[in-house]
C-alpha cells in the first residue's frame, strides 16, 4: 500500500502509469523516481518522499486538453492559464487530477509536483530535487547535462539556476512563451550561479 493518501499497492500504481503514459515516458518517470531518491539521500531528505514526487510528476502529461480546461473551469482558476498549453498544465494543474482521480494528499508532494516544470522563487528543498531529477536522469542527453548532473549534486541553488537559464535559453531560440514563473524562478536562483562557492 502506498502512503500520502494513495490507496492503491505499488503494483497496481504502476500498471496505471503504464496505461496512461507512453512506453518511454514510463521509463522517464521510473528514472525520475530513482534520480529524486538519490538527491534526497544525498541531501538528508526523506527519499520516499522525494521518490514518489518523482514517479508521480508527468502523471498527468498525456491527457488530452479538454481535461486541463475543464480542471480550469471547475475550480475557477485563473482565465489566462487557458493562452497555455499541456508543458505548463501537466505540472502545474495535474496536481489537481493526482487528488482527484488518487487522493494524493501530501501537500509538500503535490508542490514539489506543481512546480516540477516552471519552478518559483522560494523552493523547498524537495521541490528543488523533483526539479532537478527530472532534468538530470539518466536518459536525458542535451548539452549542459554534465554539468547539470555535477551541480545538482554540489549545490541545489546554482543547478536550479542552471537548469532554467537553459530552458529559458532554449525556449528564447524557439521563439517560445516564457510562463511567468519561470523567469521568477530564473530572478531568484541566477546569481546563485555567480558567486564562489562549489
Ligand atoms: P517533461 O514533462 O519531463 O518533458 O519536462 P518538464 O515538465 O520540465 O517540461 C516540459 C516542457 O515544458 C519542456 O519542453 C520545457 O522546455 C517546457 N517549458 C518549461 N518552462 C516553460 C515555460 O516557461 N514556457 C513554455 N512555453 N514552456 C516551458
Ligand atoms: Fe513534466
Ligand atoms: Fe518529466
Amino acid at each position: 500500500m502506498m502512503a500520502y493518501g494513495i490507496d492503491m499497492t505499488r503494483e497496481a500504481l504502476l500498471n496505471r502509469l503504464e496505461n496512461q503514459l507512453s512506453e518511454s515516458r514510463f521509463i522517464h518517470v521510473l528514472n525520475v523516481e530513482k534520480t529524486a531518491r538519490d538527491l534526497a539521500n544525498h541531501y538528508g531528505e526523506d527519499p520516499e518522499k522525494a521518490a514518489l514526487a518523482g514517479l508521480l510528476h508527468d502523471y498527468a502529461k498525456e491527457f488530452p486538453d479538454s481535461v486541463f480546461l475543464d480542471v480550469i473551469a471547475r475550480h475557477h482558476l485563473d482565465a489566462d492559464l487557458k493562452n497555455w498549453g499541456n508543458n505548463i498544465w501537466h505540472g502545474v494543474l495535474g496536481v489537481y487530477l493526482l487528488q482527484e482521480d488518487l487522493g494524493l494528499n501530501d501537500v509538500e508532494i503535490l508542490q514539489a509536483i506543481e512546480r516540477h516544470t516552471v519552478g518559483s522563487a522560494q523552493m523547498t528543498t524537495l521541490d528543488k530535487i523533483v526539479y532537478l531529477a527530472d532534468y538530470i536522469e539518466p536518459e536525458r542527453n542535451f548539452p549542459g547535462v554534465e554539468r547539470a548532473r555535477e551541480l545538482a549534486f554540489s549545490n541545489l541553488d546554482k543547478a536550479v539556476a542552471f537548469a532554467t537559464a537553459n530552458t529559458i535559453s532554449h525556449l528564447v531560440a524557439k521563439a517560445m512563451p516564457i510562463f511567468p514563473k519561470t523567469l521568477e524562478t530564473y530572478n531568484a536562483y541566477i546569481m546563485t550561479l555567480k558567486e564562489d562557492k562549489a
